[in-house]
């Protein structure tokens, strides 16, 4: 297994259209494996091939409640409902979030590793996962989605220095780091 390069805005293979699989091979349950490595490394919720260089049709979702990667080749939505606007984030636009349109629920149908079509019916969490992931494969990002102009945020932590200020001398350093390593948990970056 390996922790593949990922892929970063302005790269143009982000806004390229991923090609169907034809059919589960060696090459590709690796690539399944290093993608699911790379997204745990980067502490993503889901990873679309294109962010690593690959243009085939794979991406893989693993949300905090779930055991098991989900791994979804040739994915697609069959069905939306509803409307919400959720805060999101993503691995290959890094330092940015943004407030988007999602979907309360989406249906979903792709083939697993074994080569079999499976559905999936999804709400919160794994539905925007799911709709942020196969829109990476159709060359779309959530910054298409962007309730307004102004929806896009680049984080800074401005709050959580504020709050340093007010330690104890000798903390400051202990602080900073306990942010550093909230920060990914805490995010749905994918
Ligand atoms: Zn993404």
């Amino acid at each position: 297994m390996a922790i593949l390069n990922m892929r970063f805005l302005p790269d143009p293979i982000l806004r390229k259209q991923a090609k169907k699989v034809a059919k589960v091979t060696p090459q590709l349950k690796k690539l399944v494996e290093n993608m699911v490595e790379t997204m745990h490394d980067q502490n993503g919720v889901g990873l679309a091939a294109n962010q690593v260089g690959s243009l085939q049709k794979v991406a893989v979702i693993q949300t905090p409640d779930m055991e098991e990667p989900m791994v979804l080749i040739n994915p697609e939505i069959m069905k939306k409902e509803g409307e919400r606007q959720v805060e999101e984030g993503c691995l290959s636009v890094p330092g940015y979030r943004g407030l988007v349109n999602r979907s309360e629920k989406v249906r979903a149908k792709a083939m697993g590793l074994d080569g079999k079509i499976y559905r999936v019916n999804a709400e919160e969490l794994l539905a925007q996962a799911l709709e942020h992931e196969i829109d990476h494969l159709n060359g779309i990002l959530y910054i298409d989605h962007l309730v307004s102009h102004e929806s896009l945020y680049k984080i800074t932590y401005v709050h959580d220095d504020e709050e340093f200020e007010e330690d104890e001398e000798g903390e400051e350093e202990e602080a900073t780091e306990h942010v550093a390593e909230e920060a990914p948990t805490s995010s749905s970056d994918d």
